[in-house]
């Protein structure tokens, strides 16, 4: 068998030439679309809690601004790498086009263990990298997120760091950031909220019921924890399995989500739960169930394990958690696979109306908030449907399809400079 690509900017690539191949794009155009615009890498020295010096790694990437400012989340994690943030950038750009916000795509990433390391190294560190950055980022430039590992706090240094190098408050730097300096109400769920309403709209067509309906959700973070909590309270869904990096649980009978959510925070993971198995990241993934949510890292559904996916919809609330032989694998198999850029664009919207809250210093209300991601998310999710139905392809080519045309045309209209 060859071995499968895992490297996240090569599949990103081979995701943008078989959709190039389906429009037949112009070779020319194509290569545009597959080179990120900008990359940025960075050393920077932080001062660690015991006295000695520690020199980090950082990367910002700006793939694609053909749409508006770039726009992408910020990644703290060991195994951050140039070409995992090329291609975090690279989706990003089909992202905002797919939602239909005036945007392109980004993504930022700094090499190192936030969990071995102090809140007050992580405060120097991000200072420092957000200075290392500051000369491409801004409000009409780049605006950074969350990503893994990064949070709130983070946002509110990134926003106070470069504010202060400005001499006056600039929340539309960042988005994600707490409320009481300029955050959105439903910013924190807009994950979760855009994974659960497309999976409300696929279940739809489908004639799934959700009331009942079981669901398993790997990686337990911002976006594993608030949707296993909406599709519980709100849809009356039976969360069966739950995991993070330390392993996974399991009831068949099902499980409130708060109450794990409450042992993570006591325990350090949700294993050990009561009234629950263990079971393996692993087999969480093989797990028959309704609804699957892969909400931690790339790479977990692939060649090797495709075919044993038992789900009827997987909603990919991760980035890349699929590869593309495992989406063919998929869609043989009947699976409706929500794609990332799809799925998870609920983020990336609410931080869109962040940022235009942030403009216009005035704010909405959460239901304002979440009506409005209901509208934007039910309709690109619509439009994939539409495309997917017309053209007979799977719901990754069909996102694809919707959101490259999107870019293409902006090229054509905007033209090749000079
Ligand atoms: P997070 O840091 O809050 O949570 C990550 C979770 O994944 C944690 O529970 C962690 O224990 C778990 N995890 C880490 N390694 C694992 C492993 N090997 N196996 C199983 N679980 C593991 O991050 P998040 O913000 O929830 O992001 C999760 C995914 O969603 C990422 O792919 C991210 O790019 C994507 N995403 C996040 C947002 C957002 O708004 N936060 C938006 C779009 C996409």
């Amino acid at each position: 068998m060859v071995k499968e690509e895992l490297n996240p900017f090569e599949i990103a690539k081979q995701q943008i030439e078989r959709v190039g191949k389906h429009l037949k794009l112009d070779p020319g155009l194509l290569e545009i679309l597959k080179s990120p615009q900008r990359e940025l890498s960075v050393n920077f020295p932080v001062r660690m809690d015991d006295g000695k010096i520690r020199v980090f790694n950082g990367y910002r990437v700006q793939f694609n601004g053909a749409l508006g400012p770039y726009k992408g989340g910020i990644r703290y994690h060991p195994q951050v790498n140039l070409d995992e943030v090329r291609a975090l950038s690279c989706w990003m750009t089909w992202k905002t086009s797919l939602m239909g916000l005036p945007y392109g795509g980004s993504k930022g990433g700094v090499i190192c263990d936030p969990k071995k390391m102090s809140k007050a190294e992580l405060e120097r560190m991000t200072r420092r990298y957000t200075t290392a950055i500051s000369t491409i980022i801004g409000p009409e430039q780049d605006i950074p997120a969350p990503d893994v590992y990064t949070d709130g706090q983070t946002m509110a240094w990134i926003m106070d760091t470069y504010s202060m190098n400005r001499g006056y408050s600039v929340p539309g730097v960042v988005t994600g950031k707490p409320l009481a300096i300029g955050g959105s109400k439903g910013r924190d769920e807009a994950t979760s909220r855009g994974v659960v309403y497309t999976t409300r709209e696929a279940a739809k067509k489908i004639k799934l019921n959700l009331k009942g309906a079981t669901v398993a959700i790997m990686g337990y973070g911002n976006v594993g924890w608030f949707a296993a909590k909406i599709f519980h309270d709100e849809y009356g869904c039976k969360i069966v399995a739950v995991s993070d990096s330390k392993g996974g649980i399991y009831s068949e009978k099902g499980f409130d989500p708060k109450e794990v959510k409450d042992h993570k925070e006591k325990t350090g993971s949700v294993v050990g739960f009561p009234g629950t198995n263990k079971i393996s990241n692993e087999a969480l993934l093989e797990l028959k169930v309704d609804v699957l949510v892969p909400a931690a890292l790339e790479n977990v559904i692939t060649a090797e394990n495709a075919s044993r996916i038992n789900a009827k919809i997987v909603a990919e609330g991760a980035n890349g958690p699929t590869t593309p032989a495992a989406d063919e694998i998929m869609h043989k198999k009947g699976i409706v696979d929500i794609p990332d850029i799809l799925a998870n664009g609920g983020g990336v919207t609410v931080s869109y109306f962040e940022w235009v809250q942030n403009l216009q210093h005035f704010f909405w209300t959460l239901d304002e908030v979440r009506q409005k991601l209901d509208q934007i998310i039910t309709t690109a999710f619509n439009n994939v449907w539409e495309v997917r139905e017309q053209e007979k392809v799977d719901m990754r080519m069909a996102a694809y399809i919707v959101a490259v045309k999107r870019v293409v045309e902006a090229y054509r209209l905007r033209g090749i400079f000079p």
